[in-house]
């Protein structure tokens, strides 16, 4: 058996990201996929979007606020090439949105600029999915088309399938949570179509109203645009918790199975089309790709970051805490150097390297992370409905 200092299970952006600050303290990791490349479920579907999020001061502002600040300085610093810079235009949806918008001026965090239609946001990007994934990891082992169908601890490792042995073991495996089977483990698969197009119409900076629409990027002989448009939202019917074969699917480019409605794809399309035009008049446009995956949202829309609580020795130790007895969070029972990051919703692209670094942070240097993103808020609130 091969024995590593970490594996990491999932190489989508969050798995990538804590690949790469691991991989600056210890080269002894594996990162691990289903599928035959990096980001192909949920993070092959984002349109890599970076974009402020706005509203009165809350905790949930606050962290989408500090993570857009760090990411957007990582990926500049780290991966230019695979940052698109050109900023992002925020119109308002309607009226009603625009007296929004004006109440929020106050509180906005970033830089900005007043236009006819709305605020304009320099720091709004957009990023190029893969291509950052895998120039994150490129000096870092992976395997491909490998499934984790087993975990066994003994003593202080892990071991995967027979086969890998691991002293410090990330799971970092999106809306499929089969590997953490912890029920307090809240999350549900929102999932959403994105579009690529062909388009006559050149756009040079994002844009972002009921939809975000991507700055063109010119063919070789600059006679077509291609933009991405994206996103849709669904939280359909299906159990996660009894079937996880669609959540399985890279490059799903169908929703029948999961919305049991046929023309769910085409629907989609249409939607996103009109949200486009409604902001960019778009000129002989050809469909070229559909992108459809799973974002994995937890209860409380806070990501879940670090240590996993072990609701079964926890209870056992504390079994007041389901009648709500506080107990404090450094005495829940944890699996030993066992580590999540998961939960990034709508935001994996700006939360990941944020939430990466901290986790690495808490790793190696044992830093506390924020309460707002650990596992235990989650565990106390299950615990507490039992
Ligand atoms: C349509 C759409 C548009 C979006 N647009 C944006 C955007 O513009 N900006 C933005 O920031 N975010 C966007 N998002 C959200 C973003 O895609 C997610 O937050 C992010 O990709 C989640 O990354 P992840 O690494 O947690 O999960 P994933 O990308 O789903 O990666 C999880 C990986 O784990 C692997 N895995 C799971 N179980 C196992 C197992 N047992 N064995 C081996 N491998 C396993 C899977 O194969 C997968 O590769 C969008 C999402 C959607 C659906």
């Amino acid at each position: 058996m091969t024995q590593y200092d970490y594996i990491i299970v999932g190489a989508g952006i969050a798995g990538c990201s804590i690949a790469y600050f691991l991989s600056q303290h210890n080269k002894n990791i594996l990162l691990l996929d289903r599928n035959n490349d990096f980001s192909q479920t949920a993070s092959s579907a984002a349109g890599g979007f970076l974009s402020p999020l706005l509203g009165k001061p809350n905790e949930f502002k606050e962290l989408v606020t500090q993570a857009l600040n760090f990411s957007f300085e990582f990926y500049k610093k780290n991966f230019p090439n695979e940052l698109i810079n050109k900023g992002v235009l925020r119109i308002p949806k309607n009226e009603e949105d625009k007296e929004k918008f004006k109440s929020y001026i106050p509180y906005i965090d970033f830089e900005y600029s007043l236009k006819e239609e709305g605020c304009f946001f320099p720091i709004g990007s957009q990023v190029k999915t893969l291509d950052v994934c895998q120039k994150m990891t490129k000096n870092i082992q992976t395997q491909f088309n490998y499934e984790v169908k087993e975990i066994r601890f003994d003593e202080k490792y892990y071991t995967i399938n027979d086969e890998y042995v691991t002293a410090h073991l990330i799971l970092t495996t999106g809306a499929d949570t089969t590997l953490i089977g912890e029920k307090y483990f809240n999350i549900r698969p929102v999932w959403g179509q994105r579009i690529v197009i062909e388009t006559s119409t050149c756009i040079d900076i994002n844009y972002h109203k009921e939809c975000s629409v991507s700055t063109s990027v010119a063919s070789e002989n600059n006679a077509s645009y291609t933009v991405s448009i994206g996103a849709t939202h669904h939280r359909f019917n299906c159990d996660s918790s009894v079937c996880t074969q669609c959540l399985k699917e890279p490059n799903l480019n169908n929703f029948a199975r999961v919305s049991k409605d046929e023309n769910r794809v085409n629907i989609d399309t249409d939607i996103l089309l009109n949200r486009a035009n409604d902001i960019v008049k778009l000129e002989n446009v050809k469909l070229k790709e559909i992108k459809i995956g799973a974002r994995a949202s937890s209860v409380d829309y806070f990501p879940m970051v670090g240590g996993l609580i072990d609701s079964k020795k926890t209870l056992e130790l504390f079994p007041h805490i389901k009648k709500g007895t506080h107990v404090q969070n450094h005495r829940l029972s944890q699996y030993a150097n066992l580590f999540v990051i998961n939960g990034l919703g709508g935001r994996g692209f700006v939360l990941a390297p944020y939430l990466a670094h901290l986790l690495c942070e808490h790793i190696i240097h044992h830093k506390e992370l924020p309460s707002n993103i650990t596992t235990h808020r989650l565990f106390k609130r299950w615990a507490k409905k039992l």
